[in-house]
């Protein structure tokens, strides 16, 4: 995803303009800096996670109004100590904002469609007022005199020294956002855009996984908001309101909100063409009037329509494909493998479905319905379309909850606990509609289904201090990959793939969370008649390893040919179970697929 000179070429740029730009334009580049840090926090948030958040003005402010206050005012004896120094404010900033990121996140990141966006606007709009109130940060005028940041002795007093400083940070931000990025914490990051149920059915605790860049972003935001305070020396509420969150969102959209460098580009394009703007227009149309704002406002539309996707995702294509980045991932082929779970003894019984109902509204999808799946036995689900089958898939595997009746996986009453809880215990599945990150490679996407067996959290992968288990994780959706006949498309996009392939990606990514139990909706739908066969081989492979499978599928031929036992579904209810063989004569299975021709 990103051109692999870039960082490196990033930090010689940074070294070196401060010697051979003119202030002016090292201001400017200071003002990009503190910009694209935030809105860095936005890719994450917004790009990556999906959430929109017009509030990150607002922690900006946050950052910056707790240096403010904490170096210039009179402060309490037990306070005393954090005015001494701005690096001491900046621990307390960053440690206010996590605590509010946190209670503000617990209030809004629930909420889902548009009521999230509008959560952030209304205490971005609070924050701001508070700024703006509260007698002991200056009211509207703000607070004036902040200290310069002093770093090993040298006063960071001029725009050139904090360059350094405001780019440092940067650089390292943009380190981490990308080690976090291309880890088993951020492939569960990414996997919110996949939606929260393929993700919970992984074991990713979406609602975690959403605190995490929410507050990460924040304290992106908040350092951005020290920086800037103290090359300032000087704060208001202003630069802290929703016009600014706008801003920010503006220029990540620009950018192209789902990449790192694209922050960066945002971030450069908004504040120079702002910039030129102001410089410029007056002189062409005369002071009066805010003619810099209309243009601005003409050309933002502009760009957006040009180019939706975002800049930098425009500028890759013409990238010549040696100067990409091979992905990031070093595979090890002869690391030590994952441990694997212990599978039950042959024959004894994994789930049973005992009386399952579940009805939307007046319509009742699963009526009564029971059966039991056996360790080394395949079991298939069929019926016609409508029957309740994948219905009953969402009640046996925690996705939702039955009305009546109970499940029991491994002898344990499972309806209640949720989707991630049941994974846990050893119940992976596929979808009938695949869900999968089209924009993420093939091998990465399966490595999200073995989420559950790495334990290393944001802070390892922000410094790549989890390599190995990382490396494991990656082996084991290679060797997944490889035993479904998916070993030669590790990189490709998993969008590029056909269907019927992605359906074999999904099995190979649940087999990658080493289940006791697989549920397949239709895998064979799709694929042609080698790879069906090619299917038939792995499943039959994979039962006589012990492994529980149930499976919907519509083709006769295939589940005839494979399976122990049918149970066969019409209008939510379970009209025979048995052999296959019986199940091609039963007169009530011919009745509900022919319409009585017999
Ligand atoms: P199958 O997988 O056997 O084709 P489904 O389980 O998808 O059937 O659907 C069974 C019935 O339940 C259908 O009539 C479908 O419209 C209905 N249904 C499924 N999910 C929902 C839902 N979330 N809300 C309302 N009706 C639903
Ligand atoms: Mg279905």
């Amino acid at each position: 995803m990103n051109p692999r000179y870039l960082l490196p070429l990033l930090t010689l740029m940074v070294g070196l303009v401060p010697l051979l730009l003119p202030p002016y334009y090292v201001t400017l580049l200071n003002y990009i800096g503190l910009y694209t840090l935030v809105v860095l926090g936005l890719v994450l948030l917004t790009g990556i996670g999906g959430m929109t958040s017009f509030g990150q003005a607002a922690f900006v402010g946050l950052g910056a109004y707790t240096s403010a206050y904490l170096t210039t005012s009179e402060l309490p004896d037990w306070l005393a100590w954090a005015g001494a120094s701005p690096w001491l404010a900046l621990l307390l900033g960053v440690l206010l904002t996590v605590a509010v990121a946190l209670l503000l996140g617990a209030l809004t990141l629930r909420l889902s469609g548009h009521y999230l966006p509008l959560g952030t606007i209304a205490w971005g709009l609070s924050l701001y007022y508070l700024f703006g109130t509260l007698e002991s940060l200056g009211g509207h005028t703000g607070v004036s005199g902040l200290p310069s940041i002093s770093l090993f002795g040298v006063l960071l007093d001029k725009g050139e020294k904090i360059f350094y400083l405001i780019w440092a940070v940067l650089l390292l931000a943009i380190v981490i956002t990308q080690n976090l990025l291309n880890s088993r914490e951020g492939r569960a990051i990414r996997a919110l855009k996949g939606g929260q149920v393929m993700a919970e059915s992984m074991g990713v605790n979406t609602l975690r996984s959403k605190m995490l860049i929410f507050v990460l972003s924040a304290v992106f935001a908040a350092v951005s908001g020290w920086l800037y305070a103290h090359t300032q020396r000087f704060v208001n509420p202003t630069p802290f309101g929703l016009g600014m969150g706008i801003d920010y969102l503006f220029m990540a959209l620009i950018g192209g909100v789902a990449s790192v460098w694209g922050a960066l580009l945002g971030s450069g394009i908004v504040t120079l063409l702002k910039q030129a703007l102001q410089d410029g227009l007056p002189s062409l149309m005369g002071s009066q009037g805010n003619y810099e704002t209309i243009a601005f406002g003409l050309l933002i539309v502009l760009l957006m329509q040009r180019a939706p996707g975002g800049l930098w995702p425009m500028l890759l294509r013409f990238v010549p494909a040696r100067f990409k980045a091979r992905p990031l991932l070093s595979l090890d082929t002869n690391i030590t493998p994952l441990p694997r779970r212990a599978l039950p003894e042959h024959g004894r019984q994994i789930l049973e479905a005992r009386g399952v109902t579940r009805c939307f509204g007046g319509l009742v999808a699963n009526n009564d319905m029971s059966l039991q799946v056996h360790s080394g036995e395949i079991l298939a689900l069929i019926g016609p379309n409508g029957a309740g089958k994948s219905t009953l898939f969402n009640q046996l595997s925690g996705v939702d909850t039955p009305t009546s009746g109970e499940v029991l996986f491994m002898g344990q009453r499972i309806n209640g606990l949720s989707s991630r809880h049941v994974a846990r215990m050893g119940l992976s599945r596929t979808f009938q509609h695949v869900k999968l990150l089209p924009e993420m490679s093939v091998l990465e996407n399966v490595a999200l289904g073995a989420h559950l067996r790495g334990r290393h959290g944001m802070v390892a992968a922000a410094l790549h201090l989890e390599r190995r288990e990382e490396a494991r994780l990656l082996n084991e959706a290679r060797q997944q990959l490889e035993r479904v006949g998916l070993g030669d498309c590790l990189y490709e996009p998993a969008g590029s793939l056909a269907l019927g392939q992605q359906r074999i990606l999904e099995i190979a990514r649940a087999l990658c969370a080493d289940p006791c139990l697989l549920l397949l909706d239709e895998p064979a739908a799709g694929l042609r008649l080698k790879e069906k066969e090619a299917l038939g081989l792995l499943l039959s492979r994979l039962r006589s390893e012990g492994m529980a499978i149930l499976l919907v599928e519509h083709d006769m031929d295939f589940v005839m040919g494979l399976v122990d036992r049918v149970v066969v579904m019409e209008f939510g209810q379970r009209i025979a179970q048995g052999l296959p063989e019986e199940m091609q004569s039963n007169p009530a299975v011919l009745e509900a697929y022919l319409g009585g021709v017999e």
